[in-house]
């Protein structure tokens, strides 16, 4: 016992002999996105347990931030701990079972990954697709909610590949109608464009903590209303996945009433940074956030006009836009790679480039959270402008 000189198959690593430095980086494109100094201070805080009192009231306060960004009064509003992707899981394997069909609308990147998902947890996928940009009507959801009678549909609100805004109201109650319920990703969305859970009748709405709720990733915040729960309950063999379960995962958040449960540790050092973003997030109106929104992005529409590089948006239609993501289309004498790195290395700003069926074709601007005022997208305007006018070539990196 003890003998420190006893040779080790695997070495200390070199690489870890010196301490952790990073760069400031401007994270403009479609997230994670800069966090506040207070919110990067609450990761700070010692680490508690994950049944200790403290943690529970933490918790309580966080759903209640949730609810007021959710617009919601549902009690089942709890935040699972895992990324974005883990939300569109557990929704989907929550409401799905073996057999059920999905109709998915896909414009883009996302509507692709939720069919991959839906399709693992055993459903028959109908996809809604609609021309890169354009969101889904009303009625083409309807035509094919009465073709298909499925078990959901599933919407993005702000599809983060293109930048287009799926407008949402009317088809909560088109979907249930039919006997539907209506899923929406809310990820690139949710604090920075209008939405109203109880209002708009949506069933399930998801969001990752990293965008325009300015926490660190790691947390996807998730509603379930009454009629999705309702449904959940009906269930014939619980949700596949333990982990994913809300049934579960409800007591551990005290959503049902009943005597909290340990489901798993909870991730508290991103429970307290959450809690502090949502406490910066609730001190100003949601109204008023979300005006501060579509001002920035109307700054921005105006400044790439302004610029004269021949910047057109992605999505034509100015009711279709996100206020939290811009796509621009990349003119075709600009080589978008060099561009991006010349924002990074020389400005320190990260600026997104397309993904998916978008890959080289855009660039995506984030006006997410605390990056939504007019000196920031000021600034991202220049530094676009000398990007395109002085880009450092790939070659010299
Ligand atoms: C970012 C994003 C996701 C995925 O979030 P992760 O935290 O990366 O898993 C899902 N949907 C949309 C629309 C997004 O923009």
């Amino acid at each position: 016992m003890g003998d420190n000189r006893e040779r080790l198959d695997v070495a200390a690593p070199a690489s870890l002999r010196t301490p952790l430095r990073l760069p400031h980086k401007a994270l403009m494109g479609a997230g994670p996105v800069n966090a506040d100094p207070r919110v990067l201070l609450a990761g700070s805080l010692p680490i508690l347990g994950h049944m200790h009192p403290e943690t529970i009231a933490v918790m309580d306060e966080i759903k209640e931030g949730l609810q007021y960004a959710f617009q919601t009064k549902n009690p089942v509003t709890l935040c699972l701990s895992c990324a974005g992707h883990g939300g569109m899981e557990a929704s989907l394997s929550n409401v799905l079972e073996p057999g059920d069909v999905a109709v998915i609308a896909v414009s883009g990147l996302w509507g692709h990954r939720a069919a991959d998902m839906a399709t693992r947890h055993g459903a028959r996928v109908v996809l809604l697709e609609t021309p890169l940009g354009q969101p889904v009507s009303l009625e083409a959801a309807e035509e094919a909610l009465a073709k298909h009678r499925p078990r959901l549909l599933f919407l993005v609100q702000c599809e983060s590949s293109t930048s287009a805004l799926q407008p949402l109201e009317g088809f909560g109650p088109l979907c249930h109608r039919y006997g539907a319920l209506l899923v929406v990703d809310a990820v690139a969305s949710l604090g920075g464009a209008p939405l109203w859970t109880d209002r708009w009748e949506l069933d399930v709405v998801y969001t990752g903590s990293q965008k325009a709720l300015n926490a660190p990733p790691g947390l996807a915040p998730i509603t379930f209303s009454p009629r999705a729960m309702q449904r959940i309950e009906a269930r014939k063999k619980p949700c596949s996945v333990y982990y994913w379960d809300v049934r579960v995962l409800g007591d551990y958040w005290g959503c049902f009433g009943r005597p909290r449960i340990y489901h798993h540790t909870c991730p508290i050092t991103l429970f307290l940074a959450l809690r502090e973003a949502l406490a910066i997030f609730a001190s100003e109106s949601l109204t008023a956030t979300w005006r501060r929104h579509a001002d920035a992005a109307q700054r921005l529409y105006d400044g790439l006009d302004r610029l004269g590089l021949g910047l057109s948006l992605f999505v034509e239609d100015p009711r279709h836009r996100t206020p939290t993501l811009t796509a621009v289309k990349v003119p075709p004498s600009v080589d978008p790679a060099s561009v991006l790195r010349t924002a990074i290395s020389r400005h320190g700003v990260e600026i997104g480039g397309g993904l998916g069926p978008t890959a080289g074709r855009i660039f995506r601007i984030g006006l997410f959270g605390v990056h939504a005022n007019p000196m920031t997208v000021d600034m991202v305007l220049r530094v676009l402008e000398d990007s395109i006018k002085n880009p450092i070539s790939v070659s010299k990196l």
